[in-house]
């Protein structure tokens, strides 16, 4: 379980003894720095690192690094908002020790995730992590529900000209003509043998890896489009579920280098085709009961988990913003590629935006699930899980009613009959995610000003950034970004 307390200047009690001994632990393993990780507005995974000696001082009063970050794009260029973008100003990540790992990926490293805090101790409003947090503990204090989640990756191994044998010398690293073409590492067919034996000694590593930190790996496959691969790992609290999506990627990143690779998490790696997906899964428990399962309505749902599911329906088109928040996100997100790009529902459908799992006979009690397609990897972990959770509280706190379920793919829906059923196309560019983002009161209330005026700042931003680009370019400009 995550905690759900703040950090406090000082450390909160027991935590700077932990880190004590914490440290002495990894030096005795062989490490030689913590990576402290936490993910921007524009879902780059931003680090400092410390030596384990630091690791006591980092509990007690946080490790130094600027504000603005919450204002950074893709490409590395800042934007600003009233509060955020500004040179000026500091802010104090602290560790979370249960959730720190030593990456056996990664051999001299180790992982945490941090929370910020301001010099004066109080919480950083910018902060996705707390955010998150914060979501959890009201659901927890108002309706007596926990969650648990799990996002699951795709990504694509290309080729790449950074690894083991061409690391270049002292610290220029040799890059080739050709690096920011995507070049697949392997030529089997979709979900074949081939593929998996053509990639059989890196994933055999990164299943090892991840086993050896911690993570339990439900499945590993050859995915549709060139090179790609999924996996999908267990459920846990939002807020460990979104520490170990970021875990389970850095992990794959190292892993692939390792073995010549390089890999893609971005949505298109191409303008035309499958992208890379992040599904998440998402269930509602009270009391130790699945909220999705043993109820009166479709499909063994309660009410509330109904209502849970129209929730998330209704806010989806502001949610893009949010859960699809690059311009490449929109080259992925088309009809009749599993993307779910249409505000629908249905059990087992790969084409509506939310799909009812209901788990085998016998399992379903602890199975049953709802999975939300249009999400990437782009996406900030901490501020989708947060976002999703809102829209289905809205959903479950009015007793919103969820609409007949939609089978085969809403696309063949004739214009009328889609309307008349509820079911809309969601937006299908960034510049429509923020406009619909902004009529969203509900949503920009719980992420507060500050994250709500970020996002749309940083999406913004990203907009311009790919100004008279056309899709091929901006397949390009986010290939190698997430
Ligand atoms: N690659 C698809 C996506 O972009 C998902 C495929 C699947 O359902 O696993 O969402
Ligand atoms: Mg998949």
């Amino acid at each position: 379980m995550t905690t759900l307390a703040d950090p406090v200047p000082g450390g909160r009690p027991g935590d700077v003894e932990r880190a004590t001994a914490l440290s002495a632990e990894l030096s005795g393993r062989d490490v030689h720095g913590v990576v402290l990780s936490y993910v921007d507005t524009a879902g780059i995974g931003r680090v400092k690192t410390i030596p384990p000696a630091r690791l006591a001082s980092a509990a007690a009063w946080g490790v130094g690094m600027s504000p603005v970050f919450d204002t950074f794009l893709a490409n590395d260029s800042i934007v600003t908002t009233d509060v955020l973008g500004s040179p000026d100003g500091d802010l104090r990540l602290y560790p979370d020790l249960d959730h720190l790992v030593v990456l056996s990926g990664q051999p001299g490293w180790a992982w945490a995730p941090v929370d910020r805090i301001t010099q004066e101790g109080d919480r950083h409003p910018g902060c996705s992590r707390t955010f998150l947090r914060r979501i959890v503990g009201d659901a927890a204090e108002r309706h007596g529900i926990t969650f648990k989640a799990s996002i699951e990756i795709e990504w694509s191994f290309g080729q790449g000209a950074i690894g083991r044998g061409s690391v270049g010398h002292g610290s220029v690293v040799q890059r080739s003509a050709l690096d920011d073409d995507f070049v697949p590492a392997a030529s089997g067919p979709a979900y074949s043998a081939t593929r998996q034996v053509e990639l059989s000694d890196c994933t055999a590593e990164l299943m090892a890896a991840l086993a050896a930190q911690g993570v339990d790996v439900d499945q590993l496959h050859p995915e549709y489009a060139a090179g790609q691969f999924e996996i999908s790992v267990g459920a846990l609290d939002p807020v460990a579920a979104a520490d170990r999506s970021v875990l389970v990627r850095q992990t794959i990143r190292a892993v692939s280098q390792r073995h010549g690779l390089k890999v893609s998490f971005a949505p298109a790696v191409f303008a035309e085709g499958v992208g890379n997906g992040g599904h998440v899964h998402l269930s509602a428990w009270r009391d130790g009961m699945n909220l999705h399962s043993g109820g009166d309505r479709r499909y063994g749902m309660t009410a509330e988990a109904e209502s849970f599911a129209a929730g998330l329906l209704a806010h989806l088109p502001a949610l893009t913003a949010v859960t699809v928040p690059s311009p490449a996100g929109y080259l992925r997100l088309k009809p009749s590629q599993w993307a779910g790009v249409f505000t629908a529902w249905g059990r087992e459908t790969r084409e509506s935006a939310v799909r009812v799992i209901t788990g085998t006979a016998g399992h379903r009690d602890q199975a049953a699930n709802l999975e939300v397609k249009p999400v990437d990897l782009a996406a900030n972990p901490y501020l989708a899980l947060g976002c999703l959770i809102t829209a289905g509280l809205d959903g479950l706190e009015s007793a919103a009613s969820l609409p007949d379920e939609i089978t085969g793919d809403p696309a063949r829906l004739a214009p009328e009959d889609a309307a008349a059923r509820g079911v809309l196309r969601l937006p299908t560019s960034l510049d429509e995610a923020v406009e619909e983002f902004r009529k969203d009161e509900q949503l920009r209330a719980a992420l507060g000003p500050v994250l709500a005026d970020a996002v749309i700042a940083v999406r913004l931003g990203e907009i311009a950034a790919v100004a008279g680009l056309d899709d091929e370019q901006v397949a390009a400009a986010y290939r190698w970004k997430y």
